[in-house]
């Protein structure tokens, strides 16, 4: 797989995890544990920031534009449709051979893409 690709959904994951600290439905089980929220978001969101550096220019450009307005950075696709946006994207950019080994992104949504099936 593409570095690129696999930084750009380690980024993803970090951002979900932030997202479930902060819609509150963690925060019974952050009480038993006596874990500071505040200290995790801030850490998830450097590492966010670490990992976004090593993103080449181009790709961090368009990855800062999508994270601006949607939580969602990367969308899985899966039998040629986006599941960032529900549209067929055109599978003929992605032969078998080459899926997931160059950034690809949505042409309507714009996500960056991850060939999943
Ligand atoms: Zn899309």
């Amino acid at each position: 797989m593409d570095q690129q690709l696999e930084l750009l959904l380690e980024i993803q994951d970090l951002r979900m995890q932030r997202r479930e600290l902060t819609d509150g439905s963690t925060d019974l089980e952050a009480e038993v544990f006596d874990v500071k929220i505040e200290d995790a978001i801030r850490l998830l969101d450097e590492k966010v920031e670490e990992l976004a550096e090593r993103l080449a220019r181009g790709i961090r450009d368009r990855y800062r534009r999508i994270a601006d307005k949607a939580p969602r950075v990367v969308a899985p696709v899966i039998n040629g449709i986006c599941y960032g946006c529900f549209v067929a994207v055109s599978t003929a950019r992605a032969s078998e051979a080459d899926r997931n080994l160059r950034v690809e992104s949505c042409e309507y949504c714009g996500c960056f893409l991850y060939h999943v099936g």
